[in-house]
């Protein structure tokens, strides 16, 4: 039986952060990682940076445009150097723990054996740890609806699995308008693909701003990707060199023909063989595992972190919890999920749409007075000398304290600007301070000189 100070089960942002952060003050730890393809997580591997690096490949091919063979011929070349670049990144992840003398990494699956022990199938037989701490960062896993022939079928893909398709499809079917499945959409599109996306709710983009969720249809719509809101998928079929795609709508029926599809309805914490109820680990009714504000579960010595614990899912809040488990065990224990601040994020379309804080109606909701603040994008010169001028900024101000409570950024730049909409969120800064700053020119950010001044 191997024993630590620390067991992490899980190679996500989080845990790895822990476990060199654990390493520094002198604990012992085991780091345990189902998948030697998946050392460094989900982010590095088959998420954030494969997808963004995609979606500069992409954007990059649909400048230079031409045939159907030349954008194919790009897009191959996209997916090796993407590639290349995730197989640097999970070595230099998987080195930088393993050369730590206080670190072990183990490669298998783990399993609780009761709440200090845990069960690791590894590919030359089973390991048990012994642990007085144990951090529990499994990550999500997509969530794949029941529908007729879709197990069945050879060109239905996983966000994941899709970014390993060598051959450009040229007609992509997208099951789920939400974020990712929007960005994937975005991407194929610039590279060339016919898009077409599929949602059974009426609304589009329901948890936005209307207006800013009108302006984002119309910009994706406008680049010739179909999106179909209020349709069903009746079933899939899979023929010689395509598959048919039976949707229902309020039309009626129809057959969409498709070389790839991709699903793309939302990520579930990833619980399953964890075996978590020897240990006493409770889970949530959607299936998370239940935490409090310090990620502690329901049993002392155990912690869960990232994806797993069922909140925004995104690679900054598995850091941001590391740290707050961090806080705890060498700090002051005052950071918690309840102050880590407003929370911003990026939707990476061409161009990306960024939020942060409050919507308008939520604004409203809440008690604010509230005044908006809107600006095209047209407006701004730095928006022309990337040739986007597309989109729109729009702030939302409480009138009482003149600080921002919100915005949406859909513009060129905006996951860079949005950065600073957060930062003077949570400093509390009037927004004068955002509308007098001086900003370097021509820059997307300067924009917020006349944001503001409205
Ligand atoms: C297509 C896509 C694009 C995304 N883009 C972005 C983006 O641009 N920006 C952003 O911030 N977020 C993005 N995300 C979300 C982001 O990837 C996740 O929020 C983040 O990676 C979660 O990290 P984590 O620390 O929870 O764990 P993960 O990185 O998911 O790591 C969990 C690890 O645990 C391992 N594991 C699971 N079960 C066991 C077990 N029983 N035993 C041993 N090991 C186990 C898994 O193999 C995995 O390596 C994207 C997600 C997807 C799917």
């Amino acid at each position: 039986m191997k024993k630590a100070d620390v067991a992490i089960i899980g190679f996500g942002k989080g845990g790895k952060t822990l476990a060199v952060e654990l390493a520094a003050v002198g604990k012992s730890v085991i780091l345990v990682e189902k998948s030697e393809k998946m050392y460094g997580g989900t982010c590095i591997n088959v998420a954030c940076i494969p997808t963004k690096s995609l979606v500069h490949s992409a954007a990059l091919s649909a400048e230079k445009g031409g045939a159907f063979s030349d954008q194919a011929e790009r897009y191959r070349e996209a997916i090796e150097e993407k590639d290349r670049l995730t197989a640097m990144l999970r070595d230099k992840n998987y080195h930088k723990l393993d050369a730590n003398p206080n670190i072990t990494v183990l490669t298998g699956q783990a399993s609780f054996i009761d709440r200090h022990h845990i069960a690791v199938a590894t590919s030359t037989g089973t390991e048990t740890l012994e642990a007085e701490r144990i951090f529990i960062n499994t990550g999500a896993r997509p969530f794949v609806p029941p529908i007729s022939g879709l197990l069945q079928s050879k060109r239905v893909y996983l966000s994941e699995t899709l970014l390993d398709l060598k051959e450009l499809p040229r007609r992509l079917v997208i099951i789920g308008g939400g974020y990712i499945g929007l960005e994937f959409a975005s991407m194929y599109r610039n590279f060339g693909s016919q898009v077409t996306v599929i949602q059974d709710g009426e609304d589009f983009l329901p948890r936005e701003d209307g207006e800013v969720a009108e302006a984002v249809l119309q910009s994706l719509t406008s680049r010739g990707i179909q999106i179909l809101c209020s349709t069903k998928i009746l079933g899939l079929e899979d023929r010689q060199h395509r598959t048919e795609v039976t949707i229902e709508s309020e039309k009626g029926e129809d057959v969409l023909l498709a070389e790839a599809i991709l699903v793309a309805t939302g990520r579930r914490p990833n619980v399953e063989g964890l075996n978590l109820e020897v240990a006493g680990v409770e889970l949530t009714p959607r299936g998370a595992i239940k935490t409090d504000e310090h990620l502690r579960t329901t049993v002392p010595n155990i912690w869960a972190l990232g994806d797993v614990v069922g909140e925004l899912q995104f690679t900054y809040i598995s850091l941001d919890d590391s740290r707050i488990i961090k806080s705890q065990l060498l700090g002051d224990g005052r950071r918690t999920t309840e102050n880590r601040g407003a929370v911003p994020y990026s939707v990476f379309l061409d161009p990306p749409l960024s939020r942060v804080g409050l919507t308008e109606g939520e604004a409203i909701a809440q008690g604010y007075e509230i005044g908006v603040v809107k600006l095209p994008v047209m407006a701004i010169p730095k928006a022309q000398v990337l040739k986007k001028p597309v989109g729109f900024l729009k702030a939302i101000i409480d009138t009482k304290t003149n600080q921002i409570l919100g915005a949406h950024l859909f513009c060129e730049e905006s996951h860079e600007m949005i950065n600073i909409v957060k930062l003077a969120i949570d400093a509390k800064l009037s927004c004068a301070v955002l509308r007098d700053a001086i900003y370097t020119h021509p820059t997307m950010s300067e924009a917020f000189n006349d944001l503001f001044a409205l």
